[in-house]
């Protein structure tokens, strides 16, 4: 049992109350995704919630792909959606459970309905079955099938599974009410015809079953105890409990809904986000900017902050949008403590040091001209060790760091200005002796001093470094290309209502910056491993684009929340 100190969201009372009252001996749950999409930011909620519960309780969580319309799935989708669920850290009981292997079930079932009266096949076409649906004031109109013989409609419906039927041609429904005050009890649709393939069933079936009838059902038949939904399913809940009182269904779930996760800047519907990718705004599902699982993790998110995230956002049965700045937070906590620093320049300016010889006087051995400077990995951490950072003559310093201007006060601008003092961290106190520039006017080298005895001591009386900065050796470094990431729209509810969420791609959400120089501990850099780049943020190898000879660092996240500031 995990977080014991924390009152207990709803569901987890309920399932305490059930438990304690016998109702069930054990907790069964299950996270049940269509595979029609990449898994995002919004099932992983789902996913903490579902797995999280069996594990608080010692009950069991399945993993059941709901594949019930193979016009939209794909072995693609269901491949992903494993690899996302154990990289979250969860594992299903059992095999990995598909809709699809009870079709031959739910079809008896759907028998069992129809000799009971309780279902019909019924051919009016979607307009007609609209209009006699009616709408929520006005009751509905039974239609003119539904009177139908049980013997009738066993011939109809074999035909429609033996493929006698073409798509659209007609549909068995549940008779029910067709002046139910709930539109779901007005003969909802069971079964429809589809004349396609299926990823797991390949041509067996032309019949597929609705989501209304299938739900409910494979929950029967896996004993799950406590079927997890998002709210919009709460006017599904009666349907759901008509089937299982009218089915000899193996076991009695019941249905509970919570509030799904909504995220501002973000869009986490699987349709607009493969739309996304679809139409080529993004580099794939995974993108680094996508709120997708597999997305977070290239940026270099991990699984630990994800479900801190979830953690924190809590379980309630209320709607409401979280902002995303919580999401960053909870990454950022994750990163701050786990990921080893390193120094990166991303604009480099070459300095060159011109009283070099001083490192040797100053008694650090000089190998090939080279000094080895030490950081810590970590700096709250000394078990992890040091870094050994090459020092030569020459070095690079960002170019941002350094200002010709040196009237800029102290506090405005703590870096290296025009005759003044920088300390470059874990190194020299150095001072900015001569600017060179091009015919353009463009800076284009520093030749700088360095202060001898300033390695881990203070400067003498009288030198007051402005700050410090990172830098890197300028011939010994790791040549790489850095992509920054931002928002990927810059409107906080880029879908409500009838917006088009295409109208607010943040132009501003990928900048690539080639030619920046790494130290030479990021040539063992792995994907997925965070690294805090001093000054500029986390950053982690990017899977897709690195090369040996040309790595490529994902921005996970600046240092500092930049939106915060912005109007
Ligand atoms: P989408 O709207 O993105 O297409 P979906 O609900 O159709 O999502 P499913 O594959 O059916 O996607 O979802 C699997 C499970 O994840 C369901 O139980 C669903 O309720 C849950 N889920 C989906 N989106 C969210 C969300 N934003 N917050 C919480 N749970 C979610
Ligand atoms: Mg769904």
């Amino acid at each position: 049992m995990s977080e014991t100190s924390k009152p207990l969201n709803f569901l987890e009372q309920i399932i305490s109350q059930d438990l304690e009252a016998g109702k069930h001996q054990t907790v069964t749950t299950r996270f049940p995704p269509e595979p029609n999409g990449y898994l995002h930011i919004g099932h992983a909620k789902s996913i903490c919630l579902n797995f999280g519960l069996a594990e608080r309780f010692g009950g069991r969580c399945n993993l059941r792909f709901d594949d019930t319309n193979p016009a939209k799935e794909d072995q693609e989708y269901v491949e992903s959606i494993v690899r996302d669920v154990e990289w979250l850290g969860f594992k299903w009981d059992g095999d990995i459970r598909y809709a699809s292997s009870y079709f031959e079930q739910f079809y008896q079932w759907a028998l069992h309905l129809i000799q009971e009266g309780k279902a019909y096949v019924c051919h009016l076409d979607a307009e007609q079955t609209k209009e006699y649906r009616g709408w929520a004031t006005k009751p509905g109109k039974d239609s003119p099938y539904r009177d139908r013989s049980v013997e009738e409609n066993l011939v109809e419906f074999e035909k429609m599974r033996a493929g006698e039927y073409e798509e659209g041609a007609c549909v068995l429904r549940a008779k029910i009410d067709m002046a139910s005050p709930n539109m779901n009890m007005r003969d909802p649709m069971l079964y429809r015809i589809r004349k396609q393939s299926h990823h797991q069933t390949g041509d067996k079936w032309c019949i597929y079953p609705t989501y209304d009838f299938a739900h409910g059902q494979e929950d029967a038949i896996e004993g799950i105890s406590h079927s997890i939904c998002t709210l919009e399913f709460a006017d599904h809940r009666p349907l759901y409990e008509w089937f299982i009182e009218n089915l000899p269904v193996p076991s009695q779930p019941k249905q509970y809904e919570f509030a799904r996760l909504e995220l501002n800047y973000t869009v986490t519907s699987k349709r607009k986000l493969k739309q996304l990718v679809d139409e080529g705004f993004v580099d794939g599902w995974d993108d680094p900017r996508m709120p997708t699982i597999s997305g977070l993790r290239r940026r270099g998110v991990s699984p630990a902050a994800v479900r801190h995230f979830c953690d924190l956002i809590g379980v309630t049965k209320s709607a409401s949008t979280i902002d995303v700045a919580t999401l960053e937070h909870a990454i950022r906590d994750d990163l701050n403590n786990v990921a080893p620093r390193a120094m990166c320049v991303l604009d480099p300016l070459l300095i060159t040091v011109t009283n070099f010889d001083e490192v040797a006087n100053d008694g650090h051995e000089l190998v090939d001209g080279v000094a080895q400077m030490l950081q810590p990995v970590h700096p709250n951490d000394e078990s992890r060790g040091e870094r050994r950072l090459p020092f030569t003559q020459t070095l690079y310093i960002d170019r941002a760091d350094f200002n010709e201007d040196s009237s800029l006060s102290r506090k405005k601008f703590k870096r290296l200005v025009a005759g003044e003092y920088v300390r470059l961290r874990g190194s020299y106190v150095i001072k900015a002796e001569d600017i060179i520039k091009d015919e353009t006017g463009e800076i284009t080298e520093l030749k700088v001093s360095l202060v001898p005895g300033t390695v881990g001591n203070n400067p003498p009386e009288g030198i007051r470094p402005r700050g410090v900065i990172h830098w890197v050796s300028a011939s010994h470094n790791v040549d790489c290309e850095v992509r920054l990431y931002d928002r990927l729209f810059n409107d906080e509810a880029p879908d409500a209502g009838d917006k088009n969420f295409l109208d607010f791609i943040n132009p501003d959400s990928l900048s690539i910056i080639s030619g920046a120089k790494a130290e030479l501990s990021l040539a063992d850099a792995e994907p997925e491993q965070a690294y805090q780049f001093e000054r500029e943020g986390y950053f982690c190898l990017d899977a897709k684009h690195s090369e040996a000879d040309k790595p490529v660092f994902n921005r996970t996240i600046g240092l500092k929340d930049n939106w915060a500031n912005k109007v």
